[in-house]
């Protein structure tokens, strides 16, 4: 009997599902119930029926799903795969906006730890923060963790005054206009498809820019055959899957996320066994840190 094998018999006789994030090593997509982005994972994780949800991306992600099924059991593929980005922003910081802006509105990208949601007002996700932040009725709104997904919606939501934090993917961040440029030149006729926590001046020069489950819709409705991707290169599995007749170009810096990479066949069939690496939020935090997320669930409606 193979890993895979052993894995599929474990999982149909504990009632569990997998999620898994575009991310993840390929061999986890390939078996996962569910593939997406954190937006459509956490809907998954709302709606499933099963005793057991394992699951393999960061940390922030098992959180996001045991807070909207505070009785299944949420297991982490590798309880040490962590987003740095998650928790780049200061708790401190967010309470003195608050007593300088009566009306401000703290939003929260998804990818964010528990800490941070507590003191948040709505999460948002890279495909619907143009879409929420656009409705909330305040004025001053305190953007967190991400400057550069920050700065997308701070550009295309002109009538708000969205205060940016500091805080950065470091695989997303680190791609430089230079890498980009190069590969325009070596294929000028290939799409460029980016995603939001890349630098601005990567976006302004990008073709389409979205969420991971946004760029593979995306390419469905574009008359070319080349794409250049510009997000974590795990988004490449789907795409050739969906496309296999296309060409997919990534740059010479490997976009590689080594938090999503620390999910492993091995590591999953361990946590499913032993039902190890459990999720636990105690009630209080679970009430604060609820509201945002199902704030984001209301208005993304
Ligand atoms: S790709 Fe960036 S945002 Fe996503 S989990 Fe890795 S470090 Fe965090």
């Amino acid at each position: 009997m193979t890993l895979v094998d052993k894995i599929l018999e474990l999982k149909k006789k504990k009632n569990a599902i997998i999620l898994a994030h575009y991310y993840v090593n390929e061999d986890i997509q390939k078996i996962a119930d569910f593939v997406g982005d954190s937006f459509y994972l956490s809907k998954i994780a709302l709606n499933t029926d099963a005793r057991i949800i394992v699951f393999a991306g960061v940390k922030f992600m098992g959180e996001s799903a045991k807070l909207l099924n505070y009785d299944k059991k949420v297991l982490l593929v590798n309880n040490e795969a962590l987003c740095p980005m998650a928790e780049m922003a200061s708790i401190n910081k967010i309470k003195q906006l608050r007593k300088e802006y009566d009306d401000l509105k703290v939003v929260c990208y998804i990818n964010s730890t528990l800490e941070l949601k507590k003191e948040s007002d709505v999460c948002v996700t890279s495909s619907n923060a143009l879409k929420i932040i656009s409705s909330l009725n305040s004025k001053n709104i305190y953007f967190i963790p991400d400057q550069n997904l920050g700065r997308y919606v701070k550009e295309n939501i002109k009538d708000k005054n969205i205060i940016l934090n500091d805080g950065y993917c470091p695989i997303h961040n680190r791609l430089s206009i230079d890498n980009l440029l190069k590969l325009k030149a070596k294929y000028p006729k290939a799409t460029v498809l980016a995603h939001p926590e890349c630098q601005k001046e990567i976006l302004v020069n990008s073709d389409v820019v979205g969420s991971t489950a946004y760029l593979i819709e995306a390419v469905k409705t574009i008359k070319n055959d080349e794409f250049i991707v510009l997000t974590e290169e795990g988004i490449l599995y789907e795409l050739k899957k969906r496309y296999p007749n296309y060409r997919f170009y990534e740059p010479d810096y490997r976009m590689l996320c080594g938090d999503m990479k620390k999910n492993t066949l091995v590591e999953l069939y361990d946590t499913l066994l032993e039902e190890k690496n459990e999720v636990i939020i105690n009630s209080l935090d679970r009430i604060k840190a609820l509201k945002p997320l199902e704030e984001m669930l209301k208005y993304a409606k």
